[in-house]
């Protein structure tokens, strides 16, 4: 068992995040796009040269993408609209990677939804 996937056995799913402190600029992150709905900003741990997370500003619940309902669908939009918006500002013509890790066996370790946006790099196919 990875690291990843027993942090995200273990965590307590209801606990506010990292990334609420991002949010409330308690903790500092590179902020690479924001609007009034959502935030980016570049992973610490990046696995391309392009690696940005995108975060609802407010987790409404949205703890992972398998918890959300119908209330959600704006936002989720939202959030999957802003991926492009954020590939056409880093340049990524060639294409990239949109990843949404959800619980356990996707190795969720933050649970505040995120999209991870990877590019800058040929990305192989099947993930691990
Ligand atoms: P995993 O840790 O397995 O990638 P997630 O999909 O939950 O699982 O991803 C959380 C991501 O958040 C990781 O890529 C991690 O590097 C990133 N991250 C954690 N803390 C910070 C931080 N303070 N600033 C930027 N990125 C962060």
């Amino acid at each position: 068992e990875t690291a990843a996937k027993a942090a995200a056995r273990t965590t307590d799913k209801s606990s506010p995040t990292i990334f609420d402190k991002i949010v409330k600029k308690e903790i500092p992150a590179t902020i690479v796009y924001e609007d009034e709905k959502v935030l980016a900003f570049r992973d610490i741990n990046p696995q391309a040269p392009v690696h940005v997370v995108l975060i609802p500003k407010d987790r409404d619940g949205l703890t992972q993408l398998s918890k959300s309902d119908p209330r959600h669908k704006d936002i989720l939009g939202h959030l999957l609209y802003s991926v492009k918006v954020i590939a056409d500002q880093e340049g990524l013509t060639d294409g990239y990677r949109v990843v949404i890790n959800d619980g356990p066996n996707g190795c969720q370790s933050v649970y505040h939804l995120h999209l991870h946006i990877l590019g800058g790099r040929q990305l192989k196919w099947p993930p691990g």
